[in-house]
């Protein structure tokens, strides 16, 4: 039976009483925060937006987020705010990159690091 349950859960079929919206723990972003790039949306939003700030941690072959005194990689996202050890939050949210808009993405079948299934 616990199989069965957690064959219909994997399938999305039965959800029970598991979490279906981001708990803002910012675990995603502590893990993946290092390693993303920018994508060309990316880079023409924030020109428009006149966000320097932003264009100046990309690097010349997209990577983000780049230190900009020095154009070194960071190995963790500088945007993400931790309030305590449960909650964080972006403070470039409505501006975010489109990889972070985008996790999780079907390859990971909707679920983020924590599991939590968003759609
Ligand atoms: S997507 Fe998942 S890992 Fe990321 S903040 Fe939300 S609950 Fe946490
Ligand atoms: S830009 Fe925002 S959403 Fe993306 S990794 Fe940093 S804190 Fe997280």
């Amino acid at each position: 039976m616990t199989t069965l349950l957690a064959w219909l859960r994997k399938k999305h079929i039965l959800r029970g009483s598991e979490p279906v919206q981001c708990l803002g723990c910012g675990q995603c972003c502590e893990a993946f925060g290092g390693h993303l790039r920018a994508s060309k949306a990316d880079l023409s939003r924030w020109q428009e937006l006149g966000r320097t700030d932003l264009l100046a941690r990309v690097n010349r072959l997209g990577w983000i987020w780049v230190d900009p005194e020095n154009g070194q990689p960071e190995n963790h996202c500088p945007f993400l705010q931790r309030v305590n050890d449960k909650t964080a939050h972006c403070s470039i949210h409505e501006v975010k990159p489109d990889m972070c808009r985008d996790y999780p993405t079907l390859a990971h079948e909707k679920r983020c690091l924590r599991g939590v299934f968003l759609h």
